[in-house]
Order: structure tokens, then C-alpha cells, then sequence
């Protein structure tokens, strides 16, 4: 259902941030992204408990993670996704022989649409919000812990903290609970950087940032429990940064990924002036490379265009 990544240490980074980055490359997965992990575990436990299908709403690396994990386990899946949705996604998805349905001008339209064409005997699969996604993703810590690295802080992208779940969970059940957790957002989908701010679960009016696998605009409840019993810290990052960042894995690792993930690479930069010490002072960083495949090298380069404030927009 998912595959061990690779554990690779990038001298580029590195060297810049003089500590040592190492790369968890989630990118790899079959799926392009960590959410084969959560999924693919989550639909294997529906299957068990007699699900004759899986539903999605996600039009991006979440549905497609249904729809592999769904043709890995031999049971149909049914993707509901707004008219917004890109031809390149359904294809993707449709190319793991998923059912594809668009309806509705929004995600919320598609999702409700999902939900009432569930029945009794379909499973539902939330993208972020599932103790069972958590308990998937966590398995790329047990990687980690195997491989013999013993990160000082773990860096990741935080959409609706299904990731964060996950790895939180991976670092509690490898007795690393007090590695710190730098999660990190863009501008205009950082949800999470305003919850934790506020101390409650605030929802965002609209995403604003290109960077759509973070555009929940709630978080889970978890993911704001979880920072008052463990080292959290949070950084928002613009648009232009993320890009950057997906240029760098370009550039120094040949590859690809989604704003999403250039978010976390972008925010490297911050740790060396963080305000905790124990984030200044991390010598072993593990960067979770989540990945995606909702982007491509001509977008990328795009989106550095429309974002760089020498660029006149018309
Ligand atoms: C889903 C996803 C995220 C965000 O994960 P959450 O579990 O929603 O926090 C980040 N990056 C990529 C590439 C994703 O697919």
C-alpha cells in the first residue's frame, strides 16, 4: 500500500543551514505524497470491517491515495470532485480505475454530494481527520527510528494536521514525545499558526494561498490538543518562500513537489533565529519531503513569475 522512502541527507541544505537536514522523501510514494501511508492503512481496516467501497471528495493527493489504495485492495472507489478540479488530477485518479463524478461549483458542494451518496455499505474516507490516517503516517517515523537517525526536530507542512497526527503519533511510539514539531503554513492557509495563536479552533473565511493541499480551513481538534502536551512550534511562510523551496528540491534534488511541500523547506531559514533554543540549537533536522502531484515544472515557474514582486501582474 505504501512503500519505505528513502532517508537521504542534503548536503545543499546542510551546508546552508549548518545542521544536518535530513530528507524523508514521501514524494516517492507511489501516489507522490505521505498520504498513501494514512490511506492506504485506513482503507485496509475498512475492508476488514466489510466496506464494499470507498468515497473520497478530494480532487488532489487524497483522492488519488483512495483511489490507489482502492485498486491495490480490490474494492471500487467513488471520487466526487468540484468542476474547479484540474483534467490532469481526474486523470490521475481515473487512472487508478476510480469512479470520477463532478458535481458542484465548490469542494464543500462536492464533499456534501459525497457524503449523501454514501451508503451503509461505503466508507467514507476523511483526508485528515481519521485516528486511523494518523496511525499510517506514523509509520514513516518507525523508518526513521529503524534507519538509526535520531532527529532533534522534526520539520513538516501542516493542511488540516493529518500529517501532524501522524508524525506526532510516529515520534510518541518511538519515545521521542519531546522532539519538537515545527509545523509549518502559508499565508492564507494557515489555519493551524491562528488556532494555536487564539487557542481555539478558528476557521479561515477563504483560502488564499497557492498552496492548496494546506487550504483546510479548519484543523483537526487533535492537531491543537496535541501542542499542549508536546514541543509544538509554528511558522507561516508566503507563497513566494514555498515556491522558492520548490525550486531548491528541484534544483539540488531533482525533484518535484507542491507549494505545500516547498512551505517546509522554505521554512528552514527560520530555524536558526527561532525563538526557542532548543530549535536554534538542533543539530539532526528531519524534513518530511510530503510531496504532491498537483504541480509540474511549468507551474512552478508560473507561480514564480505571478508571485515575484518584480513581475508587473496585469
Ligand atoms: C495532504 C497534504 C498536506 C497536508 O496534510 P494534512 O494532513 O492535511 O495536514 C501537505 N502536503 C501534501 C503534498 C499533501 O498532500
Amino acid at each position: 500500500m505504501y512503500i519505505e522512502t528513502p532517508l537521504v541527507e542534503s548536503r545543499a541544505l546542510s551546508e546552508r543551514l549548518g545542521k544536518s537536514v535530513w530528507m524523508k522523501i514521501e514524494a516517492m510514494q507511489p501516489t507522490g505524497s505521505f498520504k498513501a501511508r494514512g490511506i492506504g492503512h485506513a482503507c485496509a481496516v475498512y475492508k476488514e470491517r466489510g466496506a464494499r467501497r470507498f468515497v473520497s471528495s478530494s480532487g488532489g493527493n487524497a483522492g488519488l491515495a483512495v483511489a490507489y489504495a482502492g485498486r491495490k485492495l480490490g474494492v471500487p472507489v467513488l471520487v466526487v470532485v468540484p468542476e474547479t478540479t484540474s483534467e490532469r488530477a481526474k486523470h490521475l485518479i481515473g487512472m487508478e480505475d476510480a469512479e470520477v463524478v463532478v458535481h458542484g461549483k465548490s469542494w464543500d458542494e462536492a464533499n456534501r454530494f459525497a457524503l449523501a451518496s454514501c451508503t451503509s455499505a461505503d466508507a467514507f474516507l476523511h483526508p485528515f481527520d481519521d485516528p486511523l490516517l494518523w496511525e499510517g503516517h506514523a509509520t514513516m517515523i518507525d523508518e526513521v527510528a529503524r534507519a538509526g537517525l535520531e532527529p532533534d526536530a522534526v520539520v513538516l507542512s501542516v493542511g488540516g494536521g493529518g500529517l501532524l497526527c501522524g508524525v506526532a503519533e510516529g515520534l510518541r511510539r518511538n519515545g521521542w514525545e519531546d522532539v519538537p514539531i515545527v509545523a509549518v503554513e502559508t499565508e492564507g492557509a494557515d489555519s493551524y499558526a491562528r488556532s494555536l495563536a487564539a487557542d481555539e479552533r478558528l476557521e479561515l473565511p477563504a483560502i488564499t494561498s497557492i498552496a492548496t493541499s494546506l487550504g483546510a480551513r479548519s484543523v483537526c481538534a487533535e492537531a491543537l490538543a496535541l501542542a499542549k502536551r508536546r514541543p509544538v512550534a509554528s511558522i507561516v511562510v508566503s507563497d513566494r518562500q514555498a515556491v522558492a523551496g520548490c525550486f531548491e528540491l528541484l534544483t539540488e534534488h531533482r525533484i518535484v513537489v507542491e507549494p505545500a511541500c516547498g512551505a517546509s523547506v522554505a521554512a528552514l531559514d527560520a530555524l536558526a533565529h527561532a525563538q526557542e533554543a532548543e530549535l536554534r540549537d538542533a543539530r539532526n533536522i528531519l524534513l518530511i519531503v510530503c510531496g504532491g502531484v498537483g504541480t509540474s515544472v511549468d507551474q512552478l515557474n508560473r507561480w514564480r513569475a505571478a508571485t515575484d514582486p518584480n513581475t508587473e501582474t496585469a
